[in-house]
């Protein structure tokens, strides 16, 4: 916790109680007029008044977390309602309930602050540590390599009701790496809703801010195929050495940990020691920790130690806003009409969105040509299906058993052979692109499969789209053909 908050001191008495309780109904009546019933259920009923003394109120917040939050986004409401119920002498000061794994929760109190004056000083910058060097990879932080992508900053990410705790809970993990509650922070959610994005922009923030020193990015994959490797080469040692370094660990996909046991249990020790040594983990998964399964019990626990906030598929606003910002990246222009149709018809994956205005760009300099509404959807037939057709798991079925010569009963069979199993995945993540079926359904469409298998299937067809090309083109084949078929 940042140096400036100190242990409570003073004993309240009985009467500071009951006056605290009295101004803070009459606060949240006024507070309840003035937002939404949903944010006022998760911000303010949990508060509770601690104290008044001397028109001080004190109240106490769950979390650092929360303190932050109503902070942000109720400061001048909480301010106006706290200067009309007490009077304009009138103070606020927070108690912060502190969570820690290991001890009871203790409270620590914030300075008080005068609500006439200017929002609260920012914190002390963390000093950096010295550490020492290690052999396997670089310790020099001037040649460590973190992975990170620098086009993924808060700058450029888009906040809607759809992200807007994920994304919140991440500014503030970057602000103050393992100095927080919510240690790990879980981003969840499903394909391309940002949760890449966020994790990164934590990582550059907190890198280019010198929040964090050894900041590392990678993918639960290759931390799994480097732990192999480093087992086959005797390397062991220096690799844990190497993760129980990092200052802030970031890990994409968590889910793919499913069944390896050697490197979960590796996993929890760099887990403990990082926690220990507060040191940030910042990890993302495309469900929900405890949906995991194949993970030991002991990691999903650890993993929801800190706070857990999903991405939501983006409403019609933040989808607009997002193309909008593209395009000023970009410098590029498109008429209102075309950029309504795109944020109209892609509703449910951003990287969807930013695929169709790329396509557009594309063939619009590719032909010199201006991008009018019907040239638009000429263009994004393929992307924005015809809502008409009536696509059903049958048809899918159908046009994948052909494509790749396979038969009916081998797709809904239990065969792992490479071919069939593929072009399973491939029917799967076609089911659940093209129809309005739930995981469960279309489990029960292929051979009664698990809800589970399904999601694993999408990803992973959606991961060989981003790195292999034969499997690009036999998805365009098969849209167009399933299209075809369901006229
Ligand atoms: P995920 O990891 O959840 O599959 P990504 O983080 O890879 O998704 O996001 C897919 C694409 O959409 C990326 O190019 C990302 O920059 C972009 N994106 C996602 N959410 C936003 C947002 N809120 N604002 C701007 N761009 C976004
Ligand atoms: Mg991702």
């Amino acid at each position: 916790m940042p140096n400036e908050l100190q242990s409570e001191q003073h004993q309240t008495t009985g009467d500071e109680k009951s006056a605290a309780d009295a101004v803070w109904q009459q606060c949240l009546a006024i507070i309840r007029d003035n937002i939404n019933n949903q944010s006022f259920k998760t911000w303010f009923e949990p508060i509770v008044a601690l104290r008044l003394r001397s028109e001080e109120l004190t109240i106490q917040v769950p979390s650092q977390f929360f303190y932050e939050w109503i902070e942000e986004n109720y400061y001048s409401l909480l301010k106006r309602t706290i200067l009309d119920v007490i009077g304009h002498h009138a103070k606020l000061a927070y108690s912060i309930v502190v969570q820690q794994s290991t001890t009871e929760p203790v409270t620590v109190r914030l300075p008080q602050q005068q609500l006439e004056l200017a929002p609260r000083e920012r914190e002390p910058k963390p000093s950096l540590t010295t550490r020492p060097a290690f052999e396997f990879y670089k310790s020099n932080v001037h040649k460590f390599e973190s992975f990170l992508n620098p086009k993924y900053n808060f700058e450029n990410f888009i906040k809607g009701d759809c992200n807007a705790l994920g994304l919140a809970a991440a500014k503030s993990v970057a602000e103050t790496p393992g100095k927080n509650t919510f240690n790990p922070l879980v981003i969840y959610g499903g394909v391309g809703l940002g949760k890449t994005h966020i994790v990164q922009a934590i990582g550059n923030y907190a890198r280019a801010r010198q929040k964090a020193e050894f900041v590392l990015y990678v993918s639960s994959e290759k931390f799994a195929i480097e732990f192999v490797n480093a087992i086959q080469n005797g390397r062991i040692a220096d690799f844990s050495a190497f993760y129980r370094n990092i200052d802030l660990l970031i890990i994409d996909d968590i889910q793919f940990f499913a069944g390896k046991e050697k490197t979960q249990e590796e996993i929890f020790h760099i887990f403990n020691t990082l926690h220990q040594a507060n040191k940030q983990i910042v990890l993302s998964c495309d469900r929900p920790i405890k949906e995991l399964k194949g993970l030991e019990e002991r990691l999903l626990s650890r993993f929801q130690w800190g706070l857990s906030a999903d991405v939501q598929a983006p409403d019609y606003e933040t989808r607009l806003a997002i193309l909008h910002r593209k395009l000023d990246q970009d410098g590029a222009m498109l008429s209102r009409e075309v950029i309504e149709f795109i944020a109209t018809n892609v509703t449910n994956n951003i990287r969807e969105l930013e695929g169709c205005l790329v396509k557009l760009l594309a063939t619009a300099s590719l032909y010199g040509k201006d991008i009018d509404l019907s040239l638009a959807k000429t263009i994004l037939k393929d992307i924005i299906r015809d809502r008409t057709l009536n696509i059903t798991i049958d048809t899918i079925q159908k046009a994948v058993c052909d494509y790749y010569s396979i038969s009916a009963n081998d797709i809904k069979g239990k065969s792992r052979k490479q071919e069939i199993a593929g072009a399973r995945q491939v029917a799967m993540h076609f089911a659940k692109q093209l129809t309005n079926s739930s995981l469960k359904t279309i489990g029960l469409y292929f051979g009664g499969r698990d809800h589970s298998t399904v999601i694993h299937a999408c990803n992973t067809v959606e991961h060989d789209r981003e790195t292999s090309e034969q499997m690009r083109k036999d998805l365009e084949e098969l849209g167009k053909r399933i299209e075809i078929m369901s006229l």
